[in-house]
């Protein structure tokens, strides 16, 4: 397996998880781009967002409502959060095992690039 998310979640590299269960697991980004930067990603390998089907409507559902929780779970709900899901080349994708980013606790610039 040369996939490092599906090794974090195989516990064969280490990370801070703050999160899982059995469809998700998540974990504090390695560089941080803010003071809350938490990685949420599927167990199951799927590469992109771009392969997401329709069955994957409770999948990419679930993601999102773990982002929420987290967010109040960091304290950061109240003042604001964002949740950001980089695909492919020009979306600037780095790991391909699917993960969205929860960004929080400062005030984010409008660049999302
Ligand atoms: P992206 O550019 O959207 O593919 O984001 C990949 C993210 O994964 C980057 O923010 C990296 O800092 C993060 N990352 C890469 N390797 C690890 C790791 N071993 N543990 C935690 N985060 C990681
Ligand atoms: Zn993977």
């Amino acid at each position: 397996m040369d996939c490092i998310f599906c090794r974090i979640i195989a516990r064969e590299v280490p990370s801070t998880t703050v999160y899982e269960d059995g469809q998700v697991v998540a974990f504090r980004d390695i560089n941080p781009q803010a003071p809350t930067h938490i990685l949420v990603i599927p167990r199951r390998h799927i590469p992109s967002l771009a392969d997401l089907t329709e069955a994957d409507e409770p999948l990419a559902g679930h993601m999102v409502i773990v982002a929420n929780k987290l967010a109040r779970q960091e304290g950061i709900a109240e003042r604001g959060y964002r949740v950001s899901i980089s695909c492919g080349k020009e979306g600037k994708q780095a790991v391909p095992h699917l993960h969205l980013h929860l960004l929080g606790g400062r005030r984010l610039t409008n660049e999302l690039g």
